[in-house]
């Protein structure tokens, strides 16, 4: 099977000799893939917009005895206007370092792909808070990924976490950690009842369909969460509150 025909996002890119690309790209059905863009830095290359961070596309990859190689693309969205909005492209790099890190050649995960791809098009589209979006976005990716947070109780005590009732992130636990299980020595972020509702809403209703405010969304909670998960640092989350 020499050629893959797959819908895939543009993860990340590296300049590559002078005219080509090396693209990191997630397809639904194929995990994250590695090819090379060929040409594509050429001004009349028919596969420019194939080789820019973001842009989502069915795409043609061969596979011979060397790397895989991108031979034909045909757009379904660039995602434009996230490269004229500063604030909305950091939350998007967000999004594709977190499926960087996360998602392995040869392991498709459909529910994964279409989350990325409606996540930005949220980001780009939707007058919806970036912030929130982003914080959605992270929610479900750990949903998704098995890592769903306990929100009813407490992950130490068992101890239910009853609406307008403060508790914690446990960063490494699991999920809710109530006040009395939280010592100097648990990695553990205060969470406000309302950032508690705002996440247990969006995990039923969704974030577009949410009606509560768009700032009780708990960004860096649900990103050390994350991060915890996949043993990693999200670097494009730096300066982000
Ligand atoms: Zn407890």
């Amino acid at each position: 099977m020499p050629y893959i025909t797959t819908q895939a996002i543009v993860l990340h890119t590296a300049d590559y000799r002078d005219n080509d690309r090396m693209l990191s790209l997630l397809s639904p059905g194929y995990g994250q893939l590695d090819a090379l863009c060929r040409g594509c830095k050429k001004p009349q290359s028919p596969l420019m917009s194939a080789a820019q961070a973001f842009t989502y596309g069915e795409y043609v990859l061969y596979q011979g005895k060397g790397r895989m190689t991108v031979t034909s693309f045909q757009l379904i969205d660039s995602f434009y206007p996230l490269r004229e909005d500063y604030e909305r492209l950091r939350y998007a790099a967000c999004m594709l370092e977190v499926l960087r890190l996360q998602a392995l050649p040869g392991e498709g995960n459909a529910k994964l792909f279409l989350l990325l791809a409606r996540s930005l098009k949220r980001l780009c589209y939707l007058p919806l808070d970036p912030r929130a979006v982003t914080a959605a976005f992270l929610l479900m990716d750990a949903a998704l990924s098995g890592w769903r947070p306990r929100l009813d109780a407490c992950v130490h005590c068992g101890k239910p976490v009853p609406p307008g009732v403060p508790a914690y992130m446990d960063i490494d636990g699991g999920g809710l950690r109530c006040r009395d299980c939280v010592n100097a020595d648990t990695p553990a972020l205060p969470l406000t009842p309302e950032q508690i509702a705002w996440i247990r809403d969006v995990m039923i209703n969704g974030v577009e369909k949410t009606a509560l405010p768009a700032r009780d969304a708990p960004l860096i909670p649900l990103l050390r969460y994350l991060e915890s998960r996949l043993d990693a640092r999200i670097h494009a989350a730096k300066g982000l509150r």
